[in-house]
């Protein structure tokens, strides 16, 4: 089989050929249809060295971490996923033993690893030599256990699109966005938070405000769902009071916060304001400026910080639900597509950060269907 590995540190991928793999007991191989073109992938490919802050597997390495394609073949020990099964691989994989995996809770796992992309610590390296196919790959193997499957409306390409689409529908849950409730989405016209605006849609929240920079992408936001979307372009009114003038003074139920790594403490902080009494902000984005909080302002209105990593397969699988039923629609995403020999080109072009209409993907097994 062919599969783009990367040979040096932040470097190029290279085609190479490789066995293909067989499945052990408890796992599957997935023919790939579809991996996501993550924007950050360079620097996370640079974790080599002196500079590593991240585990990043061994070079060469076949990242790619959002892989949704069909079922090619079963270990001896599966029987809820046969072959020609259409399936997302969640790439978030566990230990499967420690106290956090046998309570249920594999996301908390010290060796909590996102297969293809980059794990938390020391323990990732087992995972990687378990599970050593990323999603540029013609095939990849996972754990049955860590499948979604995926209804026929469901494209690959919008499949592989599920990571930032789960990591915002976790959030939000953590967050208590559903029917009557009001959520603010701090950077709504980005990868994270259009999802997160698409997701707070099909959860029923009435009233979903966005907040970003690039006008011309939030009025796109917009039109979604003018009725229940609202949106304003940072700077142009305080944030705090703009939510509190659309929301009749009280403040939003939620905020979603999906700024990421380099953005300004302020504008977490100005999000804050935004919150209700006994209010919550979940952080997906992994914005990492250091912030003044006043601990005590945040006690006496009783508002919750909350840190919200990836999203579990029962998530994925209540996503493909909603996509099956029309609630979630994700017509709005703009698949480009790539084959495997042109993953490059297809880094060079997600690294371009268009906004989250934009949706780049790499076809190791041929077009999906
Ligand atoms: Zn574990």
């Amino acid at each position: 089989m062919h599969a783009a590995r990367v040979h040096q540190a932040g470097g190029r991928f290279q085609v190479d050929t490789l066995a293909r793999p067989k499945p052990r007991e408890n796992d599957v191989v997935v023919a790939v249809k579809a991996a996501g073109v993550v924007p950050n992938l360079r620097n996370v490919m640079s974790n080599y060295g002196e500079r590593a802050y991240l585990t990043v597997p061994e070079l060469p390495a076949i990242y790619g971490l959002d892989a949704a394609g069909i079922v090619e073949d079963v270990g001896e020990m599966v029987s809820g996923i046969v072959p020609g099964d259409r399936v997302y691989i969640n790439p978030g994989r566990s230990c499967g033993s420690c106290h956090a995996c046998r309570s249920g809770d594999a996301i908390n796992c010290p060796a909590y690893t996102f297969q293809g992309y980059f794990g938390f610590g020391p323990a990732s390296q087992r995972i990687y030599k378990l599970y050593p196919y990323g999603g540029f790959s013609q095939y990849a193997t996972a754990p049955a256990s860590g499948l979604v499957k995926l209804p026929e409306q469901v494209s690959f390409e919008a499949a592989a699109r599920f990571g930032y689409l789960g990591t915002a529908y976790s959030g939000l849950r953590k967050a208590g966005v559903g029917p009557g409730r009001t959520v603010l989405v701090n950077g709504a016209s980005g990868t994270l938070g259009l999802g997160a605006v698409l997701l707070a849609r099909a959860m029923g929240a009435t009233s979903i405000l966005g907040v970003a920079r690039n006008r011309e992408l939030l009025e796109r936001v917009r039109a979604i769902d003018p009725a229940r979307i609202h949106v304003l372009s940072a700077g142009d009114e305080p944030v705090g009071e703009w939510a509190h003038r659309l929301t009749g003074g009280v403040g939003v139920d939620a905020v979603l916060d999906t700024l990421g790594p380099g953005a300004p403490g302020q504008a977490m902080l100005d999000a804050i304001t935004a919150l209700r009494r006994g209010g919550r902000l979940v952080d997906v984005g992994g914005m990492n400026a250091p912030m003044q909080l006043n601990m005590h302002a945040l006690m006496c209105a009783q508002v919750s910080l909350i840190g919200s990593l990836w999203f579990t397969v029962a998530e994925g699988e209540e996503m493909a639900a909603m996509a099956a039923a029309g609630t979630l629609d994700l017509s709005v995403l703009e698949h480009h597509r790539f084959p495997l020999g042109e993953v490059n080109e297809a880094l060079a072009l997600a690294e371009k950060r268009a906004g989250g209409f934009v949706n780049v993907v790499v076809m190791p097994s041929g077009q999906g269907e």
